[in-house]
């Protein structure tokens, strides 16, 4: 069976889904351009994963305690991770990129080590 990664650890502490740095949403939507092409939201390139699912709402207790967070889908196909914008990686780390929250596991195809 097709396994579902989740969120590890998220840093974003100000959003509403976040409680010590775990993501209690039932899942998270990463990454908002597909094949090159940014979409819509200014600032957001190919190396800028976006949690799509990050609101700003402070202790907020959105989602539900005992869940934590799977990646639904991943836009960011330029990832290695990323087989049919589905995340493939063993689980993911959220972070800060400036005002939004990021995949810090985001891995740009071809620079594997
Ligand atoms: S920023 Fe994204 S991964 Fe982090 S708690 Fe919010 S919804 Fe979850
Ligand atoms: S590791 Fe890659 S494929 Fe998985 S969610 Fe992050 S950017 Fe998307």
């Amino acid at each position: 069976m097709t396994r579902i990664p989740r969120v590890s650890q998220c840093e974003m502490t100000e959003c509403g889904f976040n409680e010590s740095q775990k993501c209690h949403a039932a899942g998270i939507q990463v990454g908002d351009q597909v094949g090159g092409a940014v979409a819509e939201r200014p600032g957001v390139t190919l190396q800028d994963p976006k949690c799509d699912t990050f609101t700003r709402n402070p202790g907020a207790h959105f989602g539900a305690g005992d869940l934590i967070a799977q990646v639904g889908a991943c836009m960011a196909n330029s990832c290695s991770h990323n087989e049919a914008l589905r995340c493939t990686a063993d689980g993911i780390q959220v972070g800060r990129h400036d005002t939004h929250a990021d995949c810090k596991t985001y891995r740009l195809r071809g620079s594997e080590r």
